[in-house]
């Protein structure tokens, strides 16, 4: 049942009040409730007909106009946090167990034993296309912000450096010293080649791995397998950094899909093939046109590949728990979210302006043979067109099969309401194994139908949210806790 409390916070619209005084207010607030108060859901008209498998007999109708408001609604399913907190939401605690169960297993399938696997953090920079402005990170001693620039004015009059402090939400933070120098082009072609970058990297790390056994690449794959789990960063001065899991598993089986690996390696071994693979691999790419130079990408100096603790007698110095959560919560960003709100960003803009330049420059000079005919498509995301967040089939669970389970666990609930005596809404007739289920609906538009609903859900789906959030850190600290107290039990 929905708790009215939740619909008591600080709505000021007057439909709200509207739809609150009206009779089906309840059956409204379920369905609200049922899109976990989407910001935009999609609203479908039309019918689902249930009829019997072997039978052929028409059993029940669902009917959209039987609803408050005539209509279906579905969350939008939107995962980035600015469009959708509802559904970003649910995405991102999907991301984070399929994240956890890959980390420390004994969740969705996921056996516990790949917690005893070598897991390995790691990280991949762009490399600098130009002094930008940056902050001091959260808890690090405040540091002045360009370190290592040259003193004195560059060729078009600015200075090199800047001295100041810069609290992480200064709108100057990512924006170049002079946009002049600036390579918004060697960026710009650098992203389109990223994901090919990460891809070359992954060949590379498998290959080493095994030439570091003394073995062929081949004969290692009878004994162990890479898997990985990556999401991609935008950075504010709008460039990708990707972010992983690189966990070591045996060869799988359809009856063992998570082996241990064959081999006695710790996640430190790991880590140093990880750095070793970054930092050789290489991309040479195409001129974009007669007036462009060839270049040889990599990715950035700064790597960084950290053994993933799990036990705390094997030396790695990141949690599990750590990994998972900050690789979820970029996993629900994306380029248009960097950006300070409101101000308008002047360097975002131009490396978007320069996708759009570059494009055409291309398809004039080779037409649709050129690699950077679709440079444009991709220009809201700054010429990346990986995938944001990616992982190898055996890393984990999937994201589908998270989605289903949940959708099982709605449904179960649902009926457990129904049969317990308390109102069951319209759609909760029985679907079973026997019956087929036959959907003719129509998109009828997006979003709630008056500012006040708009106001009704928001609020309430803040107020779940922390309700939600309190109870999942009570029960982690309780986990915690009696973990704690087992390791001191059995020390
Ligand atoms: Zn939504
Ligand atoms: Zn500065
Ligand atoms: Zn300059």
């Amino acid at each position: 049942m929905i708790d009215p409390e939740l619909y008591t916070l600080d709505v000021e619209d007057p439909t709200a009040l509207t739809r609150m005084l009206s009779d089906g207010f309840e059956d409204w607030s379920k369905q609200a409730a049922s899109t976990g108060f989407c910001s935009r859901p999609v609203r479908l008209f039309g019918q689902a007909r249930t009829f019997d498998r072997r039978s052929g007999q028409h059993l029940h109708t669902f009917d959209s106009r039987d609803l408050p408001d005539s209509v279906l609604y579905v969350r939008c399913g939107n995962r980035r946090a600015s469009r959708c907190p509802s559904c970003s939401h649910e995405y991102q605690g999907d991301m984070w167990h399929l994240l956890s169960a890959g980390v420390s297993g004994g969740d969705k399938g996921v056996p516990e034993s790949v917690s005893t696997h070598p897991l390995v953090f790691l990280t991949l920079t762009a490399p600098s296309f130009g002094t930008v402005h940056s902050s001091t990170r959260p808890g690090a001693q405040p540091r002045q912000c360009t370190v290592n620039a040259a003193p004195g004015l560059c060729e078009h009059g600015r200075p090199r450096r800047c001295t100041e402090h810069h609290d992480a939400d200064d709108a100057r933070i990512g924006q170049p010293l002079c946009p002049d120098c600036y390579d918004y082009e060697g960026q710009t072609v650098w992203q389109w080649h990223c994901p090919e970058l990460w891809r070359r990297f992954t060949i590379r790390l498998r290959r080493l791995v095994a030439t570091h056994l003394g073995m062929s690449e081949k004969a290692s794959r009878d004994l162990l397998r890479v898997q990985f789990a990556k999401v991609g960063e935008y950075q504010k001065r709008g460039a990708i950094h990707l972010h992983a899991l690189v966990r070591l598993d045996g060869a799988p089986t359809d009856q063992e899909p998570f082996p241990s690996p064959a081999i006695d390696a710790p996640a430190s071994w790991l880590a140093e093939r990880c750095l070793e693979a970054a930092q050789g691999v290489e991309v040479d790419s195409a001129p974009v046109d007669g007036n462009d130079c060839a270049r040889t990408l990599r990715f950035g100096r700064q790597v960084d590949a950290r053994p993933v603790q799990r036990h705390t007698d094997d030396g790695g110095d990141v949690s599990p728990e750590m990994v998972a959560a900050y690789l979820a919560k970029y996993a629900t960003k994306a380029a248009g979210d960097v950006a300070a709100e409101g101000a308008p960003n002047r360097h975002l803009k131009r490396l978007r302006e320069t996708c759009l330049e570059l494009c055409g420059r291309a398809l004039l000079a080779d037409g649709f043979a050129s690699p950077y005919a679709l440079l444009g498509k991709w220009a809201d995301a700054f010429g990346f067109r990986g995938h944001f967040a990616s992982k190898s089939r055996r890393f984990s669970t999937t994201l589908g099969t998270l989605r289903d389970v949940r959708r099982k666990y709605h449904r179960d609930r649902e009926r457990l309401e129904t049969s317990a005596g308390s109102s069951g809404t319209a759609d909760s007739f029985d679907v079973t194994e026997h019956t087929v289920v036959i959907n003719e609906f129509r998109f009828v538009g997006q979003g709630w139908l008056t500012p006040g609903d708009a106001e009704l859900a928001r609020s309430a789906a803040d107020a779940a949210r922390e309700w939600k959030d309190s109870r999942c850190a009570a029960r982690r600290l309780h986990e915690k806790g009696k973990n704690h107290g087992e390791a001191l039990l059995h020390r």
